[in-house]
C-alpha cells in the first residue's frame, strides 16, 4: 500500500497482538508526525526490553536480574506457591494485594486445538519446585476460560499424590476470560474465597 519505511512499520505493528491493519495504520502515522525525542524513547525502551528482560530462573516471570522481584523478596512466605499462565498475570494478582506467597509462571495454558500440551509448559519445573517440601498450599490461578480450566483439572491430578492443598480461584471471575480483565475488587474476592479442589 505504502513505500518501503512506512509500509515494513505498518506491516510489523500488525504482527502485534490486538493490532488489526486499521490500528497499525493509525499507529505508523501518529509515529510519524511525533516529536523526534518521543520516538527515540520508544525506540530505547525496545531495545532495553529485548537486551535486559529475561525470564526468572525460579519463576519464570520477567525479571531483570536472575531472579524476579518476587523471589529476591525475603518477606515473603515460601509455603504457598501461585500458579499462573503468563506474567501479566502475576501483575494483576499483586494488584489486588492479597497474595504474599511465590508464583510460578507456566508460559500459557493447555490447548489441544492449539498443540500445547503439558511439556510445552513449565510444568516439570513446577513439579521439582513442589518437591523440596517448602510448598504446602498450591493455588492454581490459570485463566477462567477451557484451557485454564483444563489446565487446572491438569495440574491438580498431578500433584495430588504429593498430599498438597489445592485450591482454584473462586468463581465470579468472568468467564471465558482472561485474569488481567478482571477488576482488583472481584480477582482479590476470587482469591480470598478460593477453594479447595480435590482431584
Ligand atoms: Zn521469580
Amino acid at each position: 500500500m505504502y513505500e518501503g519505511a512506512v509500509q515494513d512499520l505498518i506491516d510489523e505493528l500488525g504482527r502485534l497482538p490486538g493490532v488489526g491493519p486499521k490500528s497499525a495504520q493509525r499507529i505508523a502515522f501518529h509515529l510519524l508526525s511525533a516529536e523526534s525525542a518521543d520516538v527515540s524513547r520508544l525506540v530505547a525502551a525496545l531495545v532495553r526490553v529485548q537486551e535486559e528482560v529475561r525470564f526468572c530462573v525460579t519463576c519464570y516471570n520477567v525479571a531483570e536480574a536472575e531472579q524476579c522481584k518476587i523471589c529476591r523478596d525475603p518477606r515473603r512466605t515460601d509455603d504457598v506457591l501461585c500458579v499462573v499462565e503468563e506474567p501479566k498475570d502475576v501483575v494483576a494478582i499483586e494488584r489486588t494485594r492479597e497474595f504474599r506467597g511465590r508464583y510460578h509462571v507456566l508460559g500459557g495454558a493447555i490447548s489441544p486445538i492449539d498443540g500445547v500440551g503439558p511439556d510445552d509448559l513449565r510444568v516439570k519445573e513446577l513439579m521439582t519446585r513442589l518437591m523440596n517440601g517448602a510448598v504446602t498450599e498450591l493455588i492454581i490461578a490459570t485463566d477462567p476460560n477451557l484451557e485454564g480450566e483444563a489446565t487446572a483439572a491438569y495440574l491438580a491430578r498431578l500433584v495430588s499424590p504429593m498430599g498438597l492443598a489445592v485450591s482454584r480461584l473462586a468463581s465470579g471471575l468472568p468467564v471465558g476470560g482472561d485474569l488481567e480483565y478482571a477488576d482488583e475488587v472481584t480477582l482479590g474476592r476470587a482469591f480470598e474465597g478460593r477453594r479447595r479442589i480435590d482431584a
